[in-house]
């Protein structure tokens, strides 16, 4: 979602005519877009907003804004902590930026932009030409015991489908293959559409499936306690829609669950593991885990190592559990000291990172459909792709970005594939 936003805070400045500077410090507005779902983030931007200072002192007419859900978090204190910042706004009010920062980057100070919008229909620079995010909602009604998520990006709020669509339809023309559905419980989009328009997120996969050109279709994040059945109809009837889904676990003992309000248990959350696994063969699963959450004990610990193993995830994203300022967790008892989190997460890592080792070899031998993304990182001689399952090939080919084709795979790490391509898929 940050990565959205920033394409089109990007995309909003380019508008009112300013460019992307080739380094900071060339730069005569700095633009930080922040995330505060983990403490790591705020202290990075601390000292970002340290040199930004810095150069300030030197240079008077240097603009510094600060964006994103740490701005809104902090939106009472930010111009006192930080001095050297002239504009904040929260990250529904991106479409304002141009309201406040000027076309030739003049800024008043000490102002905080608070509108709430989509940013959909803002202009936008996107850093890959063939894939496109697609916001369907903002904000999210559950009450993680963890999140700082719906004290900054507010209740939820879903985009009209018909406005989805037509995005999506204009991404399309303009030579997008991909799109990813973006909101923070992406899966419980429609519901405060109701009763005026009956609808929900199946609906939504099925009409974007529709539209033509679109070979791809991913979400995220979905919650596990929205994948109700025509869901998973969609996922698995609609073409476009990838056999990829990211599903966050954050632990797999029930009663770390219960502290966390993530409102399933873990025969709850296997239960529908297995069901998403019948509809859909060769589904790709992703998820999201936090180590360490307030009284998780070694037990409970043991209990997501076993589910990690019983699932086979394909990729995992692992977190230290961070108090954030005023949600549920921070003020519990029993916080877990950062050596023993840090141990778990550590041990963890080496088990996600193994179970996807051992899924992706066995993908070596296999043929993948690959959307071609541009030369590889790593060895310009090679090109770079993803495969439906969301993992980036190097693969020996002479394709143009954009082309879907069909890769051999010969080999693989934990986080890649390496292979040969073979014939042109598709146009
Ligand atoms: N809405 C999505 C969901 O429910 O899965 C994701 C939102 S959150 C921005 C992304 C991930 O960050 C969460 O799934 C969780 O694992 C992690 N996270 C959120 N708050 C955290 C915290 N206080 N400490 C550590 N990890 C956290
Ligand atoms: Fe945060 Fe996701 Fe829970 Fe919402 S569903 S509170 S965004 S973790």
């Amino acid at each position: 979602m940050n990565a959205h936003d920033s394409e089109r805070i990007k995309g909003m400045l380019e508008s009112l005519g300013l460019g992307e500077a080739p380094s900071q410090e060339e730069a005569d507005v700095l633009v930080f877009n922040t995330c505060t779902v983990r403490e790591k983030p705020d202290t990075k931007l601390a000292a970002y907003l340290g040199d930004a200072g810095a150069r300030k002192r030197q240079d008077p007419e240097l603009v510094v804004a600060v964006g994103g859900c740490y701005a809104e978090a902090q939106r009472e204190r930010i111009f006192e902590l930080y001095p050297q910042v002239d504009v904040a706004f929260g990250p529904g009010s991106i479409p304002h930026l141009g309201d406040w920062i000027g076309a030739n980057g003049e800024a008043p100070r000490g102002r905080f932009g608070t509108h709430e919008h989509f940013a959909g229909d803002l202009p936008m620079h996107r850093e890959r030409r063939y894939s496109a995010w697609v916001q369907v909602s903002m904000g999210c009604n559950s009450k993680c015991a963890y999140c700082i998520v719906p004290a900054v990006r507010g209740r939820e709020q879903s985009r009209r489908p018909g406005e989805i669509v037509a995005e999506v339809t204009h991404l399309a023309t303009d030579g997008v293959k991909e799109i990813t559905l973006l909101g923070q419980n992406v899966n419980s989009w429609g519901r405060d559409l109701r009763p005026e328009l009956d609808t929900e997120f199946g609906e939504l996969l099925r009409a974007c499936d529709g539209v033509e050109g679109i070979e791809r279709i991913r979400f995220t994040s979905p919650h596990p306690k929205d994948f109700r059945d025509p869901v998973i109809a969609a996922v698995a009837e609609c073409d476009a829609v990838c056999e990829q889904i990211h599903l966050p676990l954050q632990s797999g003992s029930s009663r770390i669950l219960k502290a966390m309000r993530r409102t399933y248990d873990r025969g709850r959350y296997l239960a529908l593991v297995d069901k998403l696994r019948a509809a859909i063969p060769g589904l790709a699963l992703g998820t999201d885990i936090i180590v360490g959450f307030p009284g998780e004990t070694e037990d409970d610990f043991a209990q997501t190592l076993e589910v990690v193993e019983e699932v086979r995830y394909d990729s995992a994203f692992t977190f230290i559990y961070s108090p954030r300022h005023g949600t549920e967790a921070a003020a519990l008892p029993d916080q877990v000291p950062e050596d023993v989190k840090h141990a778990r997460l550590e041990r963890l890592v080496e088990v996600t990172q193994r179970i996807a080792a051992e899924k992706n070899a066995q993908r070596v031998g296999s043929m993948e459909e690959v959307l071609v993304e541009g030369r590889s990182r790593t060895d310009a001689t090679l090109l770079r792709g993803r495969t439906r399952s969301n993992l980036t090939v190097n693969f020996a080919g002479d394709a143009a970005p954009g082309q879907l084709v069909a890769v051999l795979i010969e080999g693989s790490t934990s986080t890649t594939l390496r292979g040969a391509q073979r014939t042109a898929v598709a146009a």
